[in-house]
């Protein structure tokens, strides 16, 4: 198996040519920081809404080598997070960020049509399922709130045999499915944006780091080590990186890290589960397990429990994680144990930027001038294309219904100082580990880890769907 940082999906993707490092000065209406999916749909959306103008991409390595270009590839809506956002901002302002997350799955779809990006984008749709009796109806809020709030057909409860019949697992109990969700490619679509920015005309300049952004009261600043970019308001779209020392969200994200394991090519095995009809399929505990298939028949497999970072050291065991691989390839044959005697061709991970609220989150600053967004908290490959479309309307000073989802927060909900926020965080991750494990042994959890992972919703935290 070959376990490195970048994993499979660059792999697959082909090797690209780097863009040119910024040297110099330059002028724009918008720069945007970081190349990933945010930036880069920012950049995209930008100039869609107006073409004249100049529009700059700093990225700090290569355009969609971070997360965007590694991640398990669920295009997904934000239905299942119905009642935690109608719990902060009520009915409308939901339903209003639902729709959008809703819409930007169809907004990647025809991106990729009408751009002529291969990115794999197939709608299969997105299967819930419980593998512990205590999971079993942790969808019943979301069903509820989606028929009170008027849209009943976006989530259907499942039965185990209706469960089966999508995909027959020994450790599948009942489920839920979500129709409003996609599998794509994920580094087939980050390189494809990279390359539909070129060729619209958007300056990107990679192997850019910005070091400084500083903004006076008519313009913003940008400089990297070579360069420097002058534009009337600037995007941060630079993920994790964001709670770095100095990095605009400092205080609001928190770092952990996921990592995905791929078999071989196991068509037959499909067959044989009858999971044949694309969908993407999580499990239903905080530290989730996720998992899709491909066009060749393999099984992409990842899990959400991998460790936090100090501060926001996306690097190191945030990236290769030879120990959280090992659970991760056990997990996934219990799922299916057919796979005995089969090969893993592939193990790979990325950093998580994650949010006290489970949801993106876009802080405006420095006067309306600078506008950071991240927080996906695992879900980001559809919201991003929500995210960069509200970046536009703000970075464009335009007022309009993007411009005013109730993500946009110029105070968002704080984390604790490291190194509490790390050793807090590590506490936690280890009680869900064992209360988690408990629970699919169909064990009572000890008290003490019982405890301790409640203490995130005890302080105000999301966790879970
Ligand atoms: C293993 C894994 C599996 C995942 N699975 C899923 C999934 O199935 N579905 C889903 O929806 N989400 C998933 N995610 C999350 C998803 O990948 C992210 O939410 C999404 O890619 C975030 O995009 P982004 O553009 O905000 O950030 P990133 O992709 O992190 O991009 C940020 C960019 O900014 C650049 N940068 C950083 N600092 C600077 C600087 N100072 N100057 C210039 N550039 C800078 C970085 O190099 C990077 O290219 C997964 C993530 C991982 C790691």
């Amino acid at each position: 198996m070959k376990h490195t940082a970048h994993g499979y999906w660059l792999e697959e993707a082909g090797a690209v040519e780097l863009a040119p490092e910024l040297e110099g000065e330059r002028e724009a209406d918008v720069v945007v920081v970081g190349g990933g999916y945010t930036g880069m749909w920012a950049a995209w959306q930008i100039k869609a809404l107006e073409p004249e103008a100049r529009v700059v991409v700093l990225e700090a390595e290569t355009c969609g080598h971070g997360p965007s270009g590694r991640n398990g590839g669920f295009c997904n809506s934000m239905w299942f997070s119905l009642p935690n956002m109608r719990g902060r901002w009520g009915d409308r302002a939901a339903l209003a960020v639902a729709g959008a997350a809703r819409d930007a799955i169809a907004g990647v779809g025809s991106f990729c049509e009408s751009q002529g990006v291969d990115a794999w984008f197939k709608r299969g749709g997105y299967l819930q399922v419980s593998t512990a009796p205590p999971h079993d109806d942790v969808w019943g809020k979301a069903v509820a709130t989606c028929r009170e709030l008027g849209v009943p057909d976006v989530v259907q409860s499942l039965s185990p045999d209706d469960v089966a019949a999508r995909c027959a697992s020994p450790a599948f109990r009942a489920g839920a499915f979500y129709p409003d969700a996609a599998t794509l490619q994920p580094a087939r679509l980050a390189l494809g944006l990279r390359d539909r920015l070129r060729a619209a005309g958007i300056e990107v300049w990679e192997q850019s780091p910005v070091r400084s952004l500083r903004a006076t009261p008519d313009a913003v600043q940008a400089s990297t080590p070579a360069g420097l970019v002058r534009a009337d308001s600037a995007v941060v779209a630079i993920g994790g990186a964001a709670k770095t020392r100095g990095g605009p969200l400092r205080n609001t994200l928190s770092v952990t890290s996921s990592h995905i394991v791929l078999t071989e090519p196991v068509p037959d095995v499909l067959e044989e589960v009858g999971w044949t009809g694309g969908e993407c399929i999580t499990d239903s505990r905080a530290l989730i397990d996720y998992f899709r298939t491909t066009p060749d028949g393999r099984i992409a497999f990842g899990w959400g429990g991998g460790r936090i970072a100090m501060g926001a050291r996306l690097r190191g065991r945030a990236e290769v994680d030879p120990e959280v691989i090992s659970q991760a390839a056990a997990r996934l044959r219990e799922y299916f144990p057919a796979l005995e005697g089969r090969r893993l061709t592939h193990a790979w991970g990325g950093p998580i930027d994650v949010s006290p609220i489970h949801l993106p989150i876009v802080s405006p600053s420095r006067g309306g001038r600078v506008f950071a967004a991240a927080g996906y908290t695992g879900n980001g490959v559809g919201p991003s294309y929500m995210v960069g479309r509200a970046l536009a309307s703000l970075a464009l000073d335009r007022h309009d219904e993007h411009s005013r989802l109730p993500f946009i927060d110029p105070s968002p909900q704080r984390v604790p100082p490291e190194p509490f926020h790390w050793l807090g965080g590590e506490a936690i991750r280890a009680a869900l580990m064992h209360k988690e494990e408990a629970e699919l042994a169909a064990r009572s959890p000890d008290p003490l880890s019982a405890l301790v992972s409640k203490v995130p919703e005890l302080i105000g935290f999301h966790i879970g769907r």
